[in-house]
């Protein structure tokens, strides 16, 4: 049997999978939504992953987890490592390109950007409050348009002249889209200029005041859109590098970071169901309104997701 190395990263609009062997080379990877139910998605991820190895070959004997979900992922699949998105998406990127400085990771519902020196993380910030510079506004306005969203880098690569959109927050862009297609704005042209509206979005929100500088890569699952890649060369003036697995390095770094560990346990793909009880309420500590979902085990929290930002009403206890 040889040694494999199980990644994964549980996002709030999609979830990850990688397992990686004792060279650091992909055995298996899966992408796929996480469709409001972290648990689920996980447990199909696994079935996916197990499909692609030789169970007579491979051993999983360590995993490692990231993402929104990660505590409560980690408790049930017995992970040696937990750890944030920060870190997991430093390591993975850096495990392909050594020399990176500036990581541009855009997401599903967030963004984050990582600046990196002599291999060490020197700066980040996340941006999880502002739709518009994130996957979920691309997705939104791909169909307000009719328009399929695996085609929408594509077709924006037909624009000559990208439309002015207005980005400052969805609400404006949205108005400001319907308005450019009344009075007579090419559909490409729109396009293109709702791939600009998240690069200037994501530059002046969570890259404000942040030094960009070269190499620069791009990851998350908007790097797979050519008019986002397009826009952000354009709009920095430098070459933006998108690797063939961009949308897993998150799970690239936290399998990395579990083979690193040295703490090896028995792993099963039929994940165990510990016993847990959820909660779900609304935060009302400001006009977000998240809905917030809690996972207690004996009472005690291991997990909760739905809060845009850590100031969320948590309840620690679920007799609380
Ligand atoms: S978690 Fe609560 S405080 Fe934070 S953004 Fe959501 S509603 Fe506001």
């Amino acid at each position: 049997m040889s040694k494999a190395y199980l990644g994964i990263d549980v996002g709030s609009i999609s979830t990850k999978g990688v397992v990686l062997d004792e060279n650091n080379h992909i055995k298996a990877s899966t992408y796929l939504w996480t469709e409001g139910d972290p648990l689920y998605a996980v447990k199909r991820l696994l079935s996916a992953l197990k499909a692609q190895l030789d169970s007579s070959q491979d051993k999983i004997v360590a995993v490692g987890t990231t993402g929104s979900a990660r505590k409560l992922i980690g408790a049930m699949t017995g992970a040696a490592v937990i750890k944030n998105e920060i870190t997991a998406h430093a390591i993975g990127a850096m495990s392909v390109h050594p020399d990176v400085r500036t990581i541009i990771e855009i997401g599903g519902q967030d963004s984050k950007i990582i600046l990196i020196e002599n291999g060490i993380v020197i700066d980040y910030a996340m941006n999880t409050l502002c739709a518009a510079g994130t996957g979920a506004f691309l997705s939104s306005q791909a169909q307000r348009l009719h328009i399929n969203i695996e085609d929408f880098g594509e077709i924006a690569l037909h624009s000559t002249k990208p439309t002015p959109i207005a980005a400052r927050c969805t609400v404006f862009a949205e108005s400001d889209l319907v308005h450019k297609a009344q009075i007579g704005h090419k559909k490409e042209d729109i396009v293109a200029g709702l791939c600009k509206a998240v690069v200037t979005n994501y530059l002046n929100n969570v890259g404000k005041g942040k030094k960009i500088i070269s190499p620069v890569i791009f990851q998350g699952g908007v790097s797979k859109n050519v008019g986002v890649i397009k826009a952000f060369e354009e709009i920095l003036g430098m070459p933006v590098t998108v690797d063939t697995n961009s949308h897993l390095t998150g799970a690239l770094g936290v399998a990395i970071l579990a083979k690193k560990s040295k703490v090896e346990n028995d792993f099963c793909f039929d994940m165990t169901d510990i016993e847990f009880k959820t909660m779900g309420y609304e935060c009302k500590k400001c006009s977000n309104n998240c809905e917030i979902i809690c996972i207690y085990r004996e009472n005690e929290i291991i997990d909760a997701w739905g809060n845009k930002c850590e100031n969320g009403a948590i309840r620690k206890s679920y007799k609380n």
